[in-house]
Parts: structure tokens; C-alpha cells; sequence
């Protein structure tokens, strides 16, 4: 069974998921290419509950970027950890796969919000594409 491990750029803050990724997402949408700089952002979905934080608890801090979304993000260094959203992924904690260890193996599954997709940008044939999101991600 793959487990999941990760840690911020500086290293002060690893954490350690014994389970196996719930879904592996690149999301297209503008909030978050805004948030990260980055023209899509990729994400390892866990369960909050289990994911567990090895090193650096005291540097995680939290920005709110909406009234529904957090990003988790290391004080020292800036590198960004996770992403929660307590309404609509209530429970779910989004980790940046770039943070992952394992992210060779994880390949996104789906890629979401495609109708804000930058036109130059290629991405996986074998992934599921949705406009915005689907109903169950
Ligand atoms: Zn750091
Ligand atoms: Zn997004």
C-alpha cells in the first residue's frame, strides 16, 4: 500500500499520510493559478483526520483565501502545504503535489475548471477532463 510523505523547501515541516491518495487533481481555475504562480496547480487529496504532521507544526500558518478556502503554508520558507475548504471538501485536506515525495507515482486522474485552461498549456490525455468539477470529485 503506498503511504505519502512530503515536506516544505526549507524542510522545517514534513508530514506523513499512511494511506494511499484519495484523488489526484490538476485544477485550471484562476484562484488558484493566482495563489500558486503557477500556470496549474496540482493537488493530492487526503483525509484531513490522517494526515499527520512529522516536523515544524509550530511554522504551520494558515491564509484565508476565500471564505470557504485555507492554504496551509510554512512561515519560514513560504512554501504552500495544503489547501482545505471546510464547505465544500469539508474534511479533505489538498496537498500540493509538488510538496509530495511520491510525486512521480501520482499522476493527476482528473483535471478540473478546463474552461479557465491557459490554451498553450498541454496536459494528460489519460487524465478525465471536467469544464468545472464533477458532482462526486
Ligand atoms: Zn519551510
Ligand atoms: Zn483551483
Amino acid at each position: 500500500m503506498q503511504t505519502i510523505s512530503g515536506q516544505c523547501s526549507c524542510g522545517k515541516i514534513s508530514y506523513h499520510y499512511p494511506a494511499p491518495a484519495l484523488q489526484v487533481v490538476a485544477c485550471h481555475c484562476s484562484m488558484c493559478r493566482r495563489m500558486t504562480g503557477a500556470p496549474l496547480s496540482s493537488y493530492v487529496v487526503v483525509k484531513q483526520a490522517e494526515l499527520v504532521l512529522t516536523r515544524g507544526q509550530e511554522l504551520l500558518k494558515s491564509y484565508t483565501v476565500t471564505s470557504r478556502t485555507q492554504r496551509h503554508f510554512c512561515a519560514d520558507c513560504g512554501t504552500p502545504l495544503y489547501n482545505s475548504n471546510q464547505e465544500t471538501y469539508a474534511g479533505l485536506s489538498m496537498l500540493y503535489l509538488g510538496t509530495v515525495d511520491q510525486h512521480e507515482s501520482l499522476a493527476p486522474r482528473m483535471d478540473i475548471f478546463c474552461e479557465n485552461k491557459l490554451s498553450w498549456l498541454t496536459t494528460s490525455d489519460s487524465s478525465r477532463h471536467f469544464e468545472q468539477t464533477p458532482r462526486k470529485p
